[in-house]
């Protein structure tokens, strides 16, 4: 069995996940969390807002899932949200292009080839088809959009999307959330919540699946002025595989300061680099094994057009990288396009501590002469004068003026564009900030965390599985279990649960089986500790407290024993220092 395969069977078994609707045959790619993964998610996304929300002192938002066909239109999303398709002429099986090339060659990022390149790829490596076994060879590449569409309201006169990522749920309301941000630069927007895309082969569980959750930060800066307070990560070592590595003969992954990597221009952009620091503390502090974690560069065909700089942060589960968050220096790229489609003002006003005189060149056309002269396109020319004296007043020195409009030029006397120069006290500047993104799919990172958590050893000559997960996370932190349902051993285990519970703890109560196997049980879902009452409990108020990874068990007062499991959970103490 797989390491992933093994992880699947434990996720079913013990209530993690499970393929969604099987009663009624399911539907790939939808996954229900049962009671132990909707805990673990819950302390992932939790330990998430902790440090990108609290600790940033960013905004958290929840935006609809849906949302109108021009949001779509402006972001890109409607025309370029593709992935490649390709169909099996046998069976009618489609399956992801770019994978079937990846699963049977050594080539690694199919997806930044052109269509043909691909068709070829298969061609050329006899490549059959994953469901039948029939050859693939010579059957169209083509793009598929990922996008779920629906109608809003009845009729078809209203398209709308499931969005498929959150943030432009973040982005179309920037006028909005600026404002509440006083208009001051920088500030970050966060937000939790489902993504939808229908992916063409779904596949390794949560990895990916077409409803999933992502927690996305939109960073706001001025680009000409703010900086990330690098200090504070610059000393964290990131393990770095970057384009240059990747397309070397001999490259591989570097371990370099956050500090370094900035000096050495590795990591190209500041923002980038302290995200890439905060988030290595941050997927230790979750239970990410460092061993088998990277960041990787996007390579030049990869990266989306309008960003400058991204990197992923990548897990290893089966020898298979797995791409968990994406971080990007997105430019002005998302407020530019939502302003030009919408037509609203995605700036924010930045006041100058003293007004400034500045010279300003306009024109005011004579509209009486553009209009015979140039018909329909007058206003066009206008417009075009306007920009130019905003631009170059120097185009203006001449007798005569030219603009260009679609590769056609249209010549003015300078005398009827009414161009002056004028002096204007000015209080500010309108500044398109720019967008700083890390964006986290929790469930590979669930995936992920218990991948890595997964572990076997021999207690009492027989094989045990446990989840060595951080007790932060853990869906469960304490079982209690009386040692037998009589002679009151329950009583007090019903009463200390409850304390516990008081306490702010997530404890299980289990009373069935003997005690081996509740303890296994527990070992299996990752709970760190485990309170046993037996007939001591009752008669010197002491419990038994067993410890998940080691087995190791202690005696404890049954009074003060919240405190001491908050302790332990917290890490502010150790088991050994009981
Ligand atoms: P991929 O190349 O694997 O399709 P992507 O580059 O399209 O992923 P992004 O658009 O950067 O992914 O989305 C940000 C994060 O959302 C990813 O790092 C991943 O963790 C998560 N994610 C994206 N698509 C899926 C999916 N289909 N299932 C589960 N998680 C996903």
């Amino acid at each position: 069995m797989s390491e992933g395969e093994r992880l699947t069977e434990l996720a079913k078994r013990r209530g993690f996940y499970f393929p969604s609707a099987s009663a009624y045959g399911g539907a790939s790619g939808f996954w229900t969390y049962g009671p132990q993964g909707a805990a673990l998610k819950s302390n992932v996304e939790d330990a998430w807002r902790d440090r990108y929300v609290v600790k940033e002192g960013h905004q958290e938002i929840s935006a609809p899932t849906v949302m109108p066909e021009p949001v779509f239109e402006a972001s890109g999303h409607l025309d370029g949200f593709d992935d490649m398709i390709v169909e099996c002429g046998e069976c009618g099986a489609t399956h992801r292009a770019d994978h079937v090339v990846e699963d049977a060659t050594d080539i690694e990022e199919a997806e930044s080839l052109p269509n043909e390149e691909v068709m070829d790829l298969i061609a050329d490596h006899g490549i059959e088809c994953p469901s039948c076994g029939a050859s693939l060879a010579g059957e169209p590449v083509e793009n598929f959009n990922l996008m779920f569409e629906t109608n809003i309201g009845p009729g078809t006169s209203s398209p709308g999307y499931l969005r498929p990522e959150t943030a432009q749920g973040i982005f179309v309301e920037f006028p909005q959330l600026s404002e509440y941000a006083r208009n001051q630069l920088p500030f970050g927007v966060a937000q939790i919540g489902k993504a939808y895309r229908n992916e063409i082969s779904p596949r390794k569980s949560l990895v990916r699946v077409r409803e999933f959750t992502q927690a996305e930060l939109e960073h706001f800066v001025d680009p000409e002025e703010d900086e990330p307070p690098l200090d504070e990560v610059a000393d964290v070592t990131v393990p770095l595989y970057s384009a240059a590595e990747q397309q070397a003969e001999d490259g591989g992954q570097r371990d370099l300061t956050v500090r370094e990597a900035v000096d050495e221009g590795v990591v190209a952009s500041e923002w980038v680099a302290y995200y890439l620091g905060v988030s290595k503390r941050w997927y230790e502090r979750i239970g990410v094994d460092m061993d088998r974690f990277r960041y990787r560069q996007h390579l030049a065909g990869e990266r989306a057009h309008y960003a400058s700089d991204c990197w992923d942060a990548e897990s290893e589960v089966d020898g298979d990288w797995i791409e968990i968050t994406g971080f990007a220096y997105r430019g002005d790229y998302d407020l530019s396009k939502h302003a030009e489609h919408s037509g609203e003002d995605f700036t924010v006003f930045k006041q100058y501590d003293e007004p400034i005189t500045v010279e300003r060149a306009t024109v005011d056309p004579d509209m009486s002469y553009l209009g015979p002269e140039f018909g329909g396109d007058a206003q066009r020319v206008a417009d075009a004068l306007e920009a130019l004296a905003e631009r170059d007043p120097s185009a203006f020195d001449a007798d005569e003026v030219t603009v260009e409009i679609d590769d056609e030029s249209y010549t003015v006397p300078v005398e009827q564009t009414n161009f002056s120069v004028d002096e204007v006290t000015e209080s500010g500047e309108h500044v398109r900030p720019h967008v700083v993104e890390p964006s986290f799919g929790v469930g590979r990172i669930i995936y992920t965390v218990l991948a890595h958590a997964y572990e076997t050893d021999e207690v009492d000559g027989e094989e045990r599985t446990y989840l060595s997960l951080p007790p932060e996370q853990a869906p469960t932190t304490v079982g209690v279990f009386p040692l037998m349902d009589k002679d009151g051993m329950d009583d007090l285990a019903r009463e200390i649960a409850g304390d516990l519970r008081s306490a702010g703890l997530a404890v299980t109560y289990d009373d069935s089986g003997a005690i081996g196997r509740r303890y296994r049980r527990q070992d299996e879902v990752g709970t760190p500790y485990c309170v046993t009452v037996d007939y001591e409990a009752l008669e010197e108020g002491t419990v038994t407290v067993r410890e998940r990874d080691t087995t190791e068990q202690k005696r404890l007062p049954v009074d003060g024993l919240a405190e001491t499991l908050e302790q332990l959970s917290t890490g502010d103490r150790t088991f050994d220092d009981l």
